[in-house]
Parts: structure tokens; sequence; C-alpha cells
């Protein structure tokens, strides 16, 4: 789906992005308890942009008793089409807004705007129409038991769940939580990152121009350890689904123990992506560099470790340092920019560290490893070669520019190195032998396995991983799943 956009400078983002940025709760924009504000950022300018309401524990209480009204009264006993057909009136003025919500995240998220609207808004859009139809399809079944009872079962909406979202592709990732929660018949409190918050506030201004009763969808911005935790650990909320960093997953899984929140855990990878020998090498490499470069490396299924067989090696490594040296680096909002800056000063010093520690550990820098410029957090694509499997940067996810390439013998080495982290999300395999591909397929343990391609994510199929990658699956009817609960009920037919 392409949409059709037109950048100009004096556009309704910027008549957005002026205003005071409230918390919305209740269906209105609201000052926070506290009065206190913090500022945006744009990471390519590292101008402000914005200034934004910093919430704590009294607005998550408000923002919770309005989500459970909303549940109990209007949602919930809602005609589930209707329910559906205001989530389409949605995403109809997601399309209708779409220069201004695409523009809005290349700012916030420093995102070069070709990819936001190849991608995040899109699936965004995708995501709620999906889910939309979804509504009033979700069904039980009978079981038959035995003559004298009739045996059913129903899928009862979980209640109010806090929706915790990662900045690195704001509107699509928090968009994955939203439309199978309030499709399902659930209401939302959302926590967006600290760093990026303004698409959420203005989707979830559209969703109350769509007709989405007060209460339904309500957002507390402000900082993870006070939002976030006071959302996990309230009591009368019934679901935390959260995608980040395996740390905080973590602090997630003990404080959601309090009253047995369900969880569900989207967090980080260090994704292997295989080549053989046999492969395509150039369509290979080409999808190695875009499988890592792509958002400038901040993302979770990133292919930050490439594998490549022995005889392979020094092509595929001049192959994607050469695409690294090619892309157009630079203002986000110029159609033509392939890589942005990376979303904080913060996130640039640590992944400029991890080019120290890989130089340091004796990994060849076969490209970039620097900062671009001196305003914005701009970071050149980085290609190391030469890079042991036990090596810090090919354990531990960096998320940024920055490639691993490691060499291997056979399918056996390969499958070792592959599966050899503390995550699983997603792995890739290049070859023309379609036994090996099934072979790896088969042992790599990974929620998703790319064959002669690498990236993909459609929200019809499952995503996630387990171990440090999460727990649990979004998308598809695992998301229908995530956010019911099933009653199974008796009918005694002799009365
Ligand atoms: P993060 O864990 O620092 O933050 C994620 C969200 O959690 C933010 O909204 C943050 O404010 C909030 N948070 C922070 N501390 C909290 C606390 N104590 N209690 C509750 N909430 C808290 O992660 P990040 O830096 O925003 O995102 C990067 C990480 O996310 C990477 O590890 C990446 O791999 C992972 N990620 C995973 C997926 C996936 O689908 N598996 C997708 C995107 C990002």
């Amino acid at each position: 789906m392409l949409i059709a956009y037109d950048y100009r400078p004096e556009t309704a983002a910027a008549a957005f992005l002026a205003k005071p940025q409230g918390l919305l709760i209740d269906g209105g924009r609201v000052a926070s308890a506290s009065g206190r504000m913090f500022k945006s950022l744009n990471p390519a300018t590292e101008e402000v942009i914005a200034s934004i309401a910093e919430g704590n524990e009294a607005d998550v209480d408000r923002a919770v008793v309005s989500a459970r009204r909303a549940f109990e009264g209007p949602w919930r006993t809602m005609r589930a089409s209707e329910r559906g057909q205001i989530l389409q009136r949605w995403a109809g003025l997601l399309k209708q807004h779409a220069d201004e919500i695409v523009e809005l995240e290349s700012l916030d998220a420093g995102k070069p705007i070709a990819a936001v609207l190849r991608q995040d808004l899109p699936a965004a859009i995708d995501t709620l129409t999906y889910y939309a139809g979804w509504a009033d399809k979700i069904s039980g079944d009978v079981v038959p038991v035995r003559d004298d009872a009739l045996t059913y079962t129903v899928r009862e909406p979980v209640g109010v769940v806090a929706a915790i979202v990662p900045w690195n592709f704001p509107l699509m990732i928090g968009m994955w939580k939203l439309a199978p929660a309030l499709a399902c018949g659930c209401t939302v409190v959302m926590k967006p990152a600290e760093l990026t918050s303004l698409s959420a506030l203005r989707i979830g201004e559209l969703a109350l121009e769509a007709g989405l009763p007060p209460g339904v969808f309500n957002i507390v911005t402000g900082p993870g350890r006070v939002v976030g935790d006071a959302l996990v650990n309230h009591p009368d909320v019934d679901k935390v689904t959260f995608t980040g960093s395996p740390g905080v997953g973590r602090g997630i899984m003990k404080g959601a123990s309090g009253n047995f929140k369900r969880v569900s855990l989207e967090l980080g990878g260090k994704s292997a992506n295989v080549i053989f020998a046999d492969a395509d090498l150039e369509a290979a490499s080409k999808a190695a560099a875009s499988g890592i470069f792509f958002n400038a490396g901040q993302v979770c299924s990133a292919g930050s470790r490439v594998l490549v067989q022995e005889s392979a090696y020094d092509e595929v490594v001049e192959r994607i340092a050469a695409r690294a040296r090619s892309l157009r680096i630079g203002d986000p909002l110029d159609r033509s920019t392939a890589l942005g800056p990376v979303i904080s000063e913060k996130q640039m010093k640590s992944i400029l560290d991890y080019v120290d520690i890989g130089r340091q550990e004796g990994a060849s820098l076969v490209t970039g490893g620097e900062r671009v410029g001196k305003r914005g957090y701009f970071v050149s694509p980085t290609v190391f070669a030469n890079v042991a499997h036990e090596m810090r940067i090919s354990q531990e996810e960096i998320f940024g520019p920055v490639v691993s390439v490691i060499r291997f013998k056979d399918e056996a080495d390969a499958l070792r190195i592959a599966n050899g982290t503390a995550y699983s999300l997603a792995a890739g395999i290049w070859s023309r032998d379609i036994g090996r591909l099934q072979r790896f397929a088969k042992k790599a343990r990974a929620g998703t396995v790319w064959m002669n391609t690498y990236g993909y994510t459609d929200v019809r199929l499952p995503w996630g991983g387990e171990r440090d990658s999460g727990l649990g699956r979004e998308h598809g009817t695992a998301a229908i799943d995530n956010f019911t609960e099933p009653k199974a009920v008796w009918v005694n037919l002799n009365v």
C-alpha cells in the first residue's frame, strides 16, 4: 500500500506540534496531575519539537478507572459489528491524515519518511483494518461432553490492558497491540516510549473522532520507571502487553505477578542471516545490508549477525560493505534519504562504544564506525569482518547500524552459531538447496524463519520469540487469544 505524500513545510503536523501535548484520558486531552512537562527532540537536528505532559501514578490511576468504566460500559456491551465499524472508521481517518502522521513519526523518531510511507503507516492501517474485521468473528465452540448437557465455550475480553510501546516503531508496534485488544472488546491504557509519544497522541485524537467512546483508549505519557511501573503494578489492570528490552521485560513479569496479570513480551534479538556459498550472493548481500541498515539497525529482528560460508566470505563482506558505503544518509524528511539518525545521544554513544569493543576484541572494521556530522545522532553504516562467535559484538544486541560478519564451515557449524545466543526472534537462510533450507528451518531457534529473503512481517502471521526474545506471540489468531479468556459453559438439559 503506497500512500500519496507531498511534504509541505507548513503542514498540519506543525500546528499539532505547537500545542502543549496533554495526556489522553476519558475522551479528552488533559494536563498531568503534577502539571509537569517534558521535551521531545528531533534526533536529526537535536531541536525540541514538542512539550509533553509527564504522567505519574495518579494519572495512571485516573486512566485505569476510566478504562474500567468503558470496559464495563459501552465497549464490552456494544454489538461486535459496531466495534468493528468504529475501528474501520478510525483506519479511514489514519489514511485521510496520512501526511500529518508520517511527518510526525519521521520528525519524532528520525525515521526516513520514505520508509514511514512504505512501511510504518501502511502496516499500522493494515493491522487496524485486519483486526476490525475480526471484531464480529470471535466465537466459541460447542464441545459435546455428555447427552444430558449442552457444553460450549465463549471467548470474553480480558479487561483493561496496559500497552507499553518502544521507540523504534511507535506507530506500527503500538497498533499491533491496540487493534487486537480493542477488537476483542478490551479497553487500553497505552504508555508510549518517552522519546516518541507524538504519533500515538495524534492517532488517539483521531480515534475519538472515529467514535471510540471515552475511556476505551487512554494514553499516559511519561517515564517508564514511573508510568510503566504504575501500570504494571496496578491492581485493576488485567493484562500487560510489552515490547522493549529484555531487562525491562523481566521486571514486568515480576511486577505483574502481584495480581497474576496476563503478560506478553516482545523483546530483543541478535538474529542470524545465514548465507551458503551456493546462494544467489548478490540477492543475499543486498538483503543482508537492508536487514541491518533499515531503520538504522534499530529493529528487533535486524540481521545483526551475517553468517557466511568460508568460500563466499570475502565476496559477501565486500558486497555488504559496498552497499553500506552507498547508503544516502541525511535529513529524514527528504524522500531520497535511506539512513536517518539513531534515536538519541545515549543510543549513539552506546553504538559507538560497541564499535570500540569490536575493535578491542580483534574484529576488522571494514567500513563505518563513526558519528556523521556534528548535529543530529547519525552513525555511519558499519561492517565488522572476522568476527568470532564468542565476541560481545556477536552476542549482544547493539540496536544500531552495525553488522558482524562471521565465517562458518558447514551446515552444522552454521546452525550452532545461529542458535548460539540468548535470543530467538528470527533467522534467515540463503541457499539453492531445498533440503538444506528445510533442515535449517526445522532446527533454527527462531519465531520466524526467512528462506532466500529477509525481514518480512505481516499481521496475519505470528510474531515473537522465546528466551530473551520474549514470551508469547503477537499477530494473527495468537493476538485474539492474548486478549480473550475462554469460558466453559454447562447447561443441564434435564431441568
Ligand atoms: P525499553 O525496554 O527501554 O523501553 C520500552 C518501553 O518500556 C518504553 O515505553 C519505556 O518507557 C518502558 N519502560 C521502561 N522502564 C519501564 C519499567 N520499569 N516498567 C514499565 N515500563 C518501562 O526498550 P526500548 O529501548 O524502548 O526499545 C528497544 C528494545 O526493544 C530492544 O531491546 C529491542 O530489541 C526491543 N524491541 C523488540 C521488538 C519485538 O517485536 N520483539 C520490537 C521492537 C523493539
